[in-house]
């Protein structure tokens, strides 16, 4: 760590205001991607001390609820002010820890900003109702209000917005919120920490729970009575279990699961805007997002070509660590990760598919893959199935739009799609008739704090962001005045 990280650096949990050990004093190491080696060491919580943020949570509550909403968004609005100004710190923290190229990872801390910035000014505009009465003598008046101490359960491909998209609106509608981050990434979560404390977010409002105990954690955030609702993102199967054990204590979910997109460009797209899209939709964060690309249909009037600039494109992307000027492809997060990508790589080519770019492990060794175009990839490949959360892109030919929309469909997830068209009615058949929550139509990169995102299907429940992610964190009090 540079001096200049000083102040963000944390390794103890922030629980009820304070930064403290784990109950049982463990530590676990945070590794940088590129190189393996420890970067630093952190408090390892254990379950009780997840109870304990819980119960400071719940103290917090009754406060924090009770703020103007005003005052709530001033205090949001100088986290964001506060993490505009630390944009290259916390950017370089977060590159260290998860990989990505360092001007990416200050993308996302402008994104992760974003939606501060935007649930600061929503709180001011938690409106209620007043709807007209069937009889005289009656007022029906709706209120919303925050629905308590909420947990939050984040991955390390996003380490900041992953948490600032939950902790925002939560804060903002009068919630209290105890974070559990990924243990790949946990120093950008505690970063916000350090910011939210000086931004004036009263103790106990927000808490930070760096683990490697996720299912023990997991399980009394999602059990326990006084935590209200659960927002998690994550793999579809630990979705599961999140949905499953919330069962038992009835709370209310956002769960951001996996996700297989679809991309597909057909014979009237702009051609060059297609790749470039491709481009972006599939390599960010070396693509490890859930709205990557997966999956690439293209018509069989224009696939040669654009197979063609898509590779050429591919091969000429930068591969390497963070920190190194020009990268524009980070290594993936672990070992285990490079080894899914591999073993999804070797079943397309054993059944037939052809690399035209990449296809193996990079050269510089590590958590490393090459960039990767497959060809003429069997409809059983597996990755065209699963989610690959690497750098390839498998590439599949089609004919009719029919057939488009049907392959496309072919998948229990529903998350991002994109498509490259220019014939208007084309443009409006394909954009309803896809099962997913999020449709780029010409556009490879969508995501934004004004727009609501979230999957259907198997993809998850709930949206984040934009005017519909606050409601998340509401109750509706319908409040019926007789003998008006
Ligand atoms: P990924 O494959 O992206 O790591 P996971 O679903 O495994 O996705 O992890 C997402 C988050 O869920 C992480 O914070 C992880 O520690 C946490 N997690 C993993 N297992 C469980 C579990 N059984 N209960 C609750 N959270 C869990």
């Amino acid at each position: 760590m540079s001096p200049r990280d000083s102040k963000l650096l944390r390794d103890q949990a922030y629980i009820g205001g304070n930064w403290v050990e784990a109950s049982d004093s463990r530590r676990f190491d945070v590794t940088d991607p590129a190189s393996g080696s420890v970067i630093a060491s952190v408090a390892d919580c254990t379950p009780q001390d997840a109870v304990t943020a819980i119960t400071a949570a719940q103290a917090a509550f009754s406060q924090w609820r009770h703020m103007p909403a005003k005052e709530r968004s001033r205090v949001l609005r100088r986290l964001f002010d506060l993490m505009t100004l630390h944009t290259g710190e916390l950017g370089e923290l977060l590159a260290r820890e998860q990989g990505k190229p360092v001007a990416e990872a200050k993308g996302e801390i402008f994104y992760g900003a974003s939606f501060v910035e935007w649930f600061a000014e929503e709180a001011r505009r938690v409106y209620g109702d007043v709807i007209p009465a069937p009889g005289s003598g009656r007022e029906i008046l709706v209120l919303k209000q925050p629905i308590g101490v909420t947990a939050a359960i984040t991955p390390w491909n996003f380490p900041n917005a992953m948490i600032t998209r939950k902790i925002a609106p939560a804060l903002a509608a009068g919630c209290t919120s105890v974070v559990k981050p990924a243990p790949e990434t946990p120093l950008s979560a505690l970063a916000l920490g350090v910011l939210a404390q000086e931004a004036g977010v009263p103790e106990g409002v927000l808490n930070i729970l760096p683990s490697t105990r996720a299912a023990e954690i997991g399980l009394v955030l999602t059990s326990h009575p006084l935590v209200r609702k659960v927002s998690f993102t994550g793999s579809t199967s630990v979705g599961r279990i999140v949905m499953r054990q919330s069962a038992e204590t009835i709370k209310k979910l956002s769960l951001e699961l996996g996700g297989n997109a679809p991309f597909i460009v057909f014979d009237d797209a702009d051609l060059e805007a297609a790749v470039a899209g491709a481009i972006a939709s599939k390599y960010r964060n070396s693509g490890q997002t859930c709205v990557c690309a997966n999956r690439f249909y293209v018509q069989a009037g224009i696939y040669d070509v654009f197979a063609e600039k898509f590779a050429k494109a591919t091969g000429a992307l930068k591969v390497g660590p963070a920190f190194e000027p020009g990268v524009e492809q980070g290594p993936l997060i672990t070992a285990k990760a490079l080894a899914k990508v591999e073993a999804l790589v070797g079943d397309a080519i054993a059944k037939g598919a052809k690399a035209v770019v990449g296809g193996a492990r990079h050269a510089l060794g590590g958590n490393f893959y090459e960039p990767t175009v497959l060809i003429d990839v069997p409809s059983d490949a597996r990755l065209l199935s699963e989610e690959v959360f690497g750098p390839v892109a498998p590439l599949i030919r089609f004919d009719t739009e029919k057939e488009a929309i049907e392959l496309a469909n072919a998948s229990e997830y529903g998350l991002a799609s994109y498509f490259y068209a220019r014939d208007l009615g084309r443009v409006f058949r394909v954009a309803r008739a896809i099962e997913a929550g999020i449709v780029g139509v010409n556009e490879g990169i969508v995501s934004t704090a004004e727009a609501p995102f979230g999957g259907v299907k198997q993809s998850g429940l709930g949206r984040e962001g934009s005017r519909y992610g606050i409601e998340e964190y509401l109750e509706i009090k319908y409040v019926c005045l007789g003998g008006m």
